[in-house]
């Protein structure tokens, strides 16, 4: 028998029986196909909310769904599945269990923006992208993304110095994913750079790799920081109910910010 427009059903919710037979007739095969239900019964009435807690998904109430986002996006043009607005609508209507289908390419958003862009809603999805991957996180439905500990890496560096210096960040990041330091793509990089460069900027790269410099008067700029990131940690605990669970030690909890 014939199931019209198989397609949009997923293949793990179609079963067929190769062998069956009921009552002494034979319905093997198609003959015994059956679709499993689509009713959904675990919302999760809060996400749109939750989501809304986190720095970037503030606006995702405002999304009318036009799909500008999708169709503008670097990462959707060689992966299909990758969808900013499907998310937003799963989030919105609180379907987390479908959304968690995709929990492990969300990650691949590289910030281009493109989506923030083309979005006439200002809903700002690349900062929806961001909040899902950390929702993900705090919810432990994930471990931290690659982009996550590169975000990390990136805001350490900076609250520690006021500056940023990329081949610490790179070495910190490759830590960090326990990625081998000596990659192809890197060894021709640097050879280039050692080729290309002028001596006084290797030289000036090298120094800052090994003394760290500051930024001069950081001391004030880096004490604020370090209070709005305790506080915000506190606001994404409580709108996620967990303010009694063990929390997780960022720099400034840890005394990396002095
Ligand atoms: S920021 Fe992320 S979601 Fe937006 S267009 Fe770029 S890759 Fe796509
Ligand atoms: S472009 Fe904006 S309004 Fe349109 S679907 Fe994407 S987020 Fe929603």
């Amino acid at each position: 028998m014939p199931i019209h427009e198989k397609s949009l059903i997923r293949p793990e919710n179609i079963h067929v029986h190769e062998k069956l037979e009921i009552d002494g007739i034979d319905v093997s095969g198609h003959w015994s196909t059956f679709i499993e239900s689509r009713v959904i019964t675990d919302y999760n009435e809060a996400m749109e909310d939750e989501i809304r807690a986190l720095p970037g998904g503030e606006n995702i109430h405002r999304c009318w769904q036009c799909g500008s986002c999708t169709n503008s996006c670097t990462i959707n043009a060689i992966n299909p599945e990758f969808n900013p607005r499907y998310w937003i609508y799963l989030t919105r209507i609180g379907m987390e269990a479908e959304l968690l289908r995709d929990r492990e390419i969300i990650w691949q958003c590289v910030s281009c923006n493109k989506c923030t862009y083309a979005c006439p809603r200002d809903v700002n999805p690349e900062g929806v992208m961001k909040a899902l991957l950390h929702w993900l996180e705090l919810k432990g439905h994930t471990a931290k993304s690659p982009s996550m500990h590169f975000d990390e890496e990136f805001a350490e560096q900076v609250f520690a110095t006021g500056k940023i210096e990329e081949g610490r960040i790179i070495r910190g990041f490759f830590k960090r994913t326990g990625q081998e330091l000596m990659q192809d793509w890197l060894v021709e990089m640097v050879k280039r750079m050692l080729r290309h460069l002028p001596v006084k900027m290797l030289f000036m790269m090298g120094m800052a790799n090994v003394l760290r410099p500051r930024t001069r008067g950081w001391g004030g700029a880096q004490a604020a920081i370090a209070e709005y990131v305790v506080e915000r940690k506190r606001a994404d605990r409580r709108a996620f109910g967990l303010e009694n669970a063990p929390a997780e030690q960022g720099p400034a909890e840890q005394g990396e910010v002095s």
